[in-house]
């Protein structure tokens, strides 16, 4: 493609990308396609000459928009949010236009040096603990593989890295954790059945007490503790690890202490939410995603570490191929984290936190939890609904209770959430809490307004109405 062309086109998409999020409550939330169905509509080889610009985006938008589930639209409510902002995509596109690679200073010292900058400035924004050091990874799952690996050299004094573990190291996290920590403990070689599952509160939180008569019974027995991880906002039900309590036992057993605040970071932009980081001091390393509720395009993801030290001496290889005259000098970020090659993410990161400003941030967040709030007391003073779990943050968790028994409300409620999904306005996710079907409705799209919960809300009553009256 020339220039000319590339111009014409790219204006065209911008032009697409303006009206589809302009115009997105038109699209149904969930996609209806069936499985394969987009597949069989697509030739099965690629084409032996290439194929005009209007073609491919002709079928873009036939053939695939249906396919697509409307991650920005306001009535996404379902897992949690992965929203972006027109901020945001501005960024990624200068990023994808330049087409640079920031595996180390050298390959872009702008790259290095932004990236440095900004998660400085996402550290106070957040109000973590002076000292912390921050780098941009993918994912949280990589980021907390990271903090696994790391908590697996310093437990070994660095010798797993030179040959292998040589008895097991035991993990700990509660039974309401991320599915990301068990997929690490099983990569990073603890292996599965090292990992401590602690009991949490009638809140969801984990169980201090527990954690440490589990730590204490591991030494009694002659396992040597490596790891915690605590999460602040679970993925069920938004609940809360106590941090000071389970810090203090890290501390005293010498436990690497990881932080998963993956989706509910973001909160601590408020002041008023920094409670969930009463203990911070504590914590070796730390984790959440600007991709989630952070106006950040997917992928983006903030991870914080007390000692640089361990991480870097955990990572590091020096080819010689990929030595440079700047190194005693600089942050090589290759040595970070598992990647070699790196994306300028900070580049969008920049964006967003200088559009909103931090007073924008505060506000972005505020309103979500006004809503949430709003549409929690709505639903705890409806007749026949309770919510089970505390509302800390977006994630409000509800279900129909009125059930002969618990089976016939669970069927209740699986019908209720298939019915709302299908009827293209909201969707939403379940869990299980407590032993019961639960529905989750979170609120974290940039465009979700007022209107749309009270909308949602209507929704859910005279759907459920419907059900149980049918
Ligand atoms: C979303 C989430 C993760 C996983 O995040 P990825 O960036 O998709 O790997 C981990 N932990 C918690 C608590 C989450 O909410």
């Amino acid at each position: 493609m020339d220039h000319e062309s590339f111009r014409r086109y790219a204006h065209e998409f911008v032009d697409w990308i303006a009206d589809y999020l302009e115009n997105i409550e038109r699209f149904p939330v969930m996609s209806r396609v069936k499985p394969g169905e987009i597949r069989s509509k697509l030739p099965a080889s690629p084409p032996e000459e290439g194929e005009p610009m209007e073609r491919i985006f002709a079928d873009f938008k036939e053939i695939l928009l249906p396919g697509m589930t409307h991650w920005q639209h306001p009535g996404w409510h379902a897992y949690f949010p992965a929203n972006n902002s027109p901020e945001s995509i501005l960024g990624e596109m200068l990023m994808a236009g330049l087409g640079a690679q920031g595996m180390s200073w050298l390959t872009s010292p702008a790259a290095t040096e932004l990236e440095d900058l900004v998660m400085e400035w996402l550290r106070g924004i957040l109000g973590l603990p002076a000292g912390l050091q921050g780098v941009i990874q993918d994912t949280a799952s990589t980021a907390t593989l990271a903090a696994l690996i790391s908590a697996r050299e310093r437990a070994t004094d660095f010798e797993s890295n030179e040959s292998g573990l040589r008895r097991p190291l035991i993990a700990y996290a509660s039974t309401e954790t991320h599915s990301s920590i068990e997929k690490g403990v099983k990569i990073a070689g603890y292996g599965r059945q090292n990992l401590r599952v602690i009991p949490t509160d009638a809140a969801f939180a984990m169980r201090p007490d527990k954690l440490e008569e589990a730590i204490r019974a591991d030494k009694a027995a002659g396992f040597q503790p490596a790891v915690a991880v605590a999460t602040l906002g679970t993925t069920s039900s938004g609940a809360v690890d106590p941090l000071r309590p389970i810090g203090e036992i890290c501390a005293r057993h010498g436990v690497w202490l990881h932080v998963d605040a993956a989706y509910a970071g973001t909160a601590a932009v408020c002041p008023e939410n920094r409670w969930i980081l009463d203990g911070a001091e504590y914590l070796d390393s730390f984790v959440f995603n600007p991709h989630k509720w952070m106006l950040t395009n997917f992928d983006c993801s903030a991870y914080f570490i007390r000692d640089p030290g361990a991480l870097i001496r955990t990572f590091e290889i020096h080819p010689e191929y990929l030595k440079t005259g700047a190194d005693p000098y600089v942050k090589n970020y290759r040595d970070w984290g598992i990647p070699l090659g790196r994306r300028f993410r900070a580049l969008k990161l920049w964006f967003v936190i200088r559009s909103y400003g931090t007073a924008g941030l505060r506000a972005f967040v505020r309103e979500h939890l006004r809503l949430a709030r709003l549409f929690r007391d709505w639903v705890a003073a409806e007749p026949g609904f309770e919510v089970p779990a505390p509302v800390h943050f977006g994630l409000v968790c509800f279900r129909w209770n009125g059930g002969r028994n618990e089976e016939e409300s669970a069927r209740i409620n699986k019908a209720l959430m298939d019915r709302l999904n299908a009827s293209g306005e909201i969707g939403l996710t379940h869990t299980v809490l407590g032993g019961k079907f639960t529905l989750r409705l979170v609120i974290g799209s940039r465009l979700t307004e007022e209107r749309h919960v009270r909308r949602a809300w209507e929704l859910i009553r005279t759907t459920a109405a419907g059900i149980i009256s049918a």
